[in-house]
């Protein structure tokens, strides 16, 4: 039997996904996902733009440093200073690659860059030249390929693989294409490049339309070796191909494709996990594999057909991405070795300080809540993960509310050994504890949105808050959790205030494909 195809799975979270609004992570939140794409076995992770910011450059730089198992590759455009700063932010990695990128279609032509189409390729291949004396490992995009002429892609596709490039990338920048017409345009650059087989060919498609995903499989279908994809699908607007989908589709349908990846499964689900914590940007229910509606069976009929024959309705088990099997972990009287075995079968590794501080937020835990679920000791986990950017942090908290009484917050917080109370009144405890915080900090962001849900079952189960705020310009995510809602609340505030400080000032970004 043949052996089937290997498709390089190269994943852009830390780069496309970092850059949609509300979504950017500070470097250690970057290190820890960097670690579960590790641990997720990606081929390639696309760990940032180095030019677009000092803390991008850092972050791209500490992950080629700390990262051993995966190429890391750095984005730059076609320009010298560009390629610069991606060579030096790579250059400690284990396997560099970079990423060079300039616009071909002609709409960007005329009104981006405003050169013809001579100059384009000229420009390429220049970008590339200059990126293989860094490393042997140079990706070339054509920006918004769906949109060239093919026979202009031809062009630039041909004179950059010419000019050193090891793989091209061809982004639906826009998420215009379709899947059969997008399929058609990777087999034209096979049958029509003269040295496509010097190169592999990549895709990298974006959601507009909802096709990021078929038109992914469509060109893998058609030839390509690699597909560009993000955890949760998160990335610019509507957000790009991702990855669990494409990896489950060519996994669960291997006699359809003849393909495979080199992706752990099972670490898919605590990646996905850990984005939407530290990005703040939740899973939808009913998304494909991921979502907590996406092994779960309501209706009645389904349920007894699964019981009796799982695969009468189920084409994948949740083990196989990872989903926690048994729900009910620990109570009270639950030893640190049970702990470490459950966070262990998570999908988690912590160093042993990192365990014991778990271990003591959970006996709390259990103190409170008779029952404590996986879901508990993963929020527990990503907070104290989280914890380390914390500037300020919540040291007490009291309010006072009723139909009668003028809600009033008395709160405490510290920074570096130094307690600061202040106290509020409010239209609600909520707001009154929002208002003591901001007069503590100074930082008043305006809320943009707001909700609670609640983690486990029971009416012990903790209380997640989610918020969104927005200041000067851009928008921020964080979470908070606790059996008080008001606690929760305060937790979730205070964590997007310590975002805000750590963000520095809202950084111009260059535009990306
Ligand atoms: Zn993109």
């Amino acid at each position: 039997m043949a052996e089937k195809r290997r498709i390089i799975i190269f994943d852009t979270t830390l780069r496309d996904g970092e850059q949609s609004p509300g979504c950017s992570m500070n470097l250690s939140e970057k290190l820890e996902v960097a670690r579960a794409l590790e641990a997720l076995r990606v081929d390639v992770i696309e760990a940032g733009f180095p030019i677009a910011s000092p803390g991008d450059f850092e972050a791209v730089q500490a992950i080629s440093q700390e990262v051993r198992g995966c190429t890391v590759a750095a984005l730059a455009r076609s320009t010298e200073k560009d390629i610069e700063r991606a060579g030096e932010a790579v250059r400690n990695a284990a396997r560099p690659r970079i990423h060079v990128f300039c616009a071909t279609s002609s709409i960007h032509r005329k009104y981006k860059l405003k050169r013809a189409k001579e100059e384009i390729i000229r420009m390429s291949v220049d970008g590339v030249r200059q990126a293989k004396g860094y490393t042997e490992d140079v990706e070339f995009s054509p920006e918004d390929a769906s949109r060239t002429e093919p026979e202009f892609l031809v062009d630039v596709v041909t004179a950059t693989i010419e000019a050193g490039a090891t793989t091209v990338n061809i982004p639906d920048t826009v998420g215009y294409a379709m899947p059969s017409q997008f399929g058609w345009l990777i087999r034209y650059l096979r049958e029509r490049v003269p040295n496509i087989d010097q190169a592999v060919i990549s895709v990298h498609c974006h959601n507009d339309l909802g096709l990021a995903v078929a038109n992914s499989l469509e060109a893998i279908r058609a030839g390509a070796g690699q597909v560009e994809c993000t955890i949760n699908g998160l990335g610019e607007r509507a957000g790009n191909a991702a990855l669990e989908e494409i990896v489950m589709a060519l996994k669960t349908r291997s006699d359809f494709f003849d393909a495979d990846t080199n992706i752990a499964t099972r670490r898919i689900y605590p990646a996905s996990r850990l984005v939407a914590t530290i990005t703040g940007m939740h899973v939808q229910r009913n998304k494909a594999v991921v979502g907590e509606n996406a092994f779960a069976h309501e209706a009645g009929v389904h349920q007894h057909g699964v019981l009796s024959h799982r695969e009468t309705y189920e084409i994948m088990r949740p083990e196989d991405i990872g989903v926690p099997s048994s729900r009910l972990v620990l109570g009270k009287h639950s030893g640190r070795h049970a702990l470490k075995k459950r966070i262990e079968a998570m999908g988690y590794r912590l160093a042993d300080d990192q365990l014991e501080a778990v271990f003591k937020r959970v006996k709390v835990l259990a103190d409170k809540k008779k029952d404590v679920y996986d879901a508990d000791i993963e929020a527990l986990i990503d907070q104290h993960l989280g914890a380390a950017a914390e500037v300020w942090s919540l040291q007490a908290l009291q309010t006072t509310a009723g139909s009668t009484a003028i809600p009033t917050a008395t709160v405490s917080l510290a920074q570096e050994g130094k307690t600061v109370t202040d106290a509020a009144t409010g239209d609600g405890p909520v707001d009154a504890v929002y208002e003591a915080i901001g007069r503590i900090t100074g930082i008043r962001p305006t809320l943009t949105d707001y909700s609670l849900r609640a983690l486990t079952g029971g009416k012990d189960a903790q209380g997640e808050v989610t918020i969104e705020v927005e200041h000067e310009g851009r928008r921020f995510r964080a979470r908070g959790l606790s059996t008080d809602i008001v606690e929760a609340s305060a937790r979730a505030y205070l964590a997007a205030i310590n975002r805000i400080i750590t963000s520095g000032r809202a950084r111009e970004r260059p535009a990306q494909p």
